[in-house]
Order: C-alpha cells, then sequence, then structure tokens
C-alpha cells in the first residue's frame, strides 16, 4: 500500500520556482480508496492519545486535517495566510522553502488544556509548521503531536518544530 501511496504523489520540477521540486498530492486525493487510506494512517499517528481538535494549516493542509477532525470527531481549526481570518487573530512570520509568510490563528480557536493535533500535507523547511505550533501553545492549548503526509527529510524540518513528536507517511 504504501507503494501505491508513492507512486500517486507526482513530481513536478521547477514549480512554482526554479529549484523546486513539487510534491503534487492531486493524483493521490483523485483516488478514494488512497485518500482514505492516508487520513486512516494520519490519524494512527495519535493512536491512544485524547485529541480534542484537529488544527490544519492553509491550503492543502485543510484537505487532510479536516477529513482527519472528522474521522476521529472532533472539531477542524484552521490556521491561515494573513488576512483571511475575519476574528481576532494571532499571527506570527515565518520564512519558507519558497518566499516568506505570516500565519494566523483565531484567539479563541483553541484553549487551555485541549490537547491539538497538528496536520498538514507537507513538511519541507518546517517553519510554517514551528510558528503554527507556537500559536497553538501561546494561546495555552497543548500540542501532543504534528502529522503530515509527505516530508522532504533532506530540509531537517524536524529541528525546527523542537520536541513534539512529529510524524510523517511518505518520506523523500
Ligand atoms: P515549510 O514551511 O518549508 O515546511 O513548507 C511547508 C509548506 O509549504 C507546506 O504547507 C507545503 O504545502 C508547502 N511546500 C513546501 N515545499 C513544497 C514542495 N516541495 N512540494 C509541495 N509543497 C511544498
Amino acid at each position: 500500500m504504501i507503494d501505491r501511496l508513492n507512486a500517486a504523489v507526482r513530481d513536478i520540477p521547477d514549480f512554482p520556482k526554479p529549484g523546486i521540486l513539487f510534491k503534487d498530492i492531486t493524483p493521490l486525493l483523485a483516488n478514494g480508496e488512497l485518500f482514505r487510506e492516508s487520513i486512516t494512517r494520519l490519524c494512527a499517528t495519535a493512536d491512544g492519545q485524547r485529541v480534542d481538535k484537529v488544527v490544519g494549516i492553509d491550503a492543502r493542509g485543510f484537505i487532510f486535517a479536516a477529513a482527519v477532525a472528522d474521522r476521529m470527531g472532533v472539531g477542524f481549526v484552521p490556521v491561515r495566510k494573513q488576512g483571511k481570518l475575519p476574528w481576532k487573530t494571532r499571527g506570527l512570520a515565518y520564512s519558507l522553502e519558497y518566499g516568506e509568510n505570516v500565519v494566523e490563528l483565531h484567539e479563541d480557536a483553541v484553549h487551555p488544556g485541549e490537547n491539538i493535533l497538528l496536520v498538514d500535507d507537507l513538511l519541507a523547511t518546517g517553519g510554517t509548521a514551528a510558528a503554527a505550533a507556537e500559536l497553538i501553545t501561546s494561546l495555552g492549548a497543548h500540542l501532543i503531536g504534528a502529522a503530515f503526509f509527505i516530508e522532504l527529510t533532506e530540509l531537517n524540518g524536524r529541528e525546527k518544530l523542537g520536541n513534539y513528536p512529529i510524524h510523517s507517511i511518505l518520506r523523500y
């Protein structure tokens, strides 16, 4: 099965900029069996732990995170790019593999004492996830771990995420 998941991720050289090998997950998402399997595996990363909410990262992270939250029967919370969330936000700037960005979280989206699972499609340099993790914990919630469908291991994103348990399904 892992081979089939692997084969459903398409490599696009030089997208969106020269030198970036973009991991295109759309063939995987379009396959019902493989998409379901990817959600099963992401859910399994939190086996045996209480999860109160799943936080997903704009934009491809929403696809996985929302499905994981639904499967677990818990709430979904978006971390979004600057200016997209309508209510009071907390924001943080970070640099990513191609460019710079600010991510925001609604101030009332997570609460002290809640157990949060962070989900994104891909861990590259770890800047995005580290910023999201900091936003979550700055609101007093407990980050039980971060789960990525894909990890680009050479970029050492794990190091930026500190001591949180980090899980990935496919590694390149
Ligand atoms: P980073 O902050 O460097 O870990 O970047 C992670 C975010 O950027 C993820 O949300 C991905 O959607 C996106 N991303 C970064 N690099 C790639 C890549 N090579 N292929 C696809 N998405 C990427």
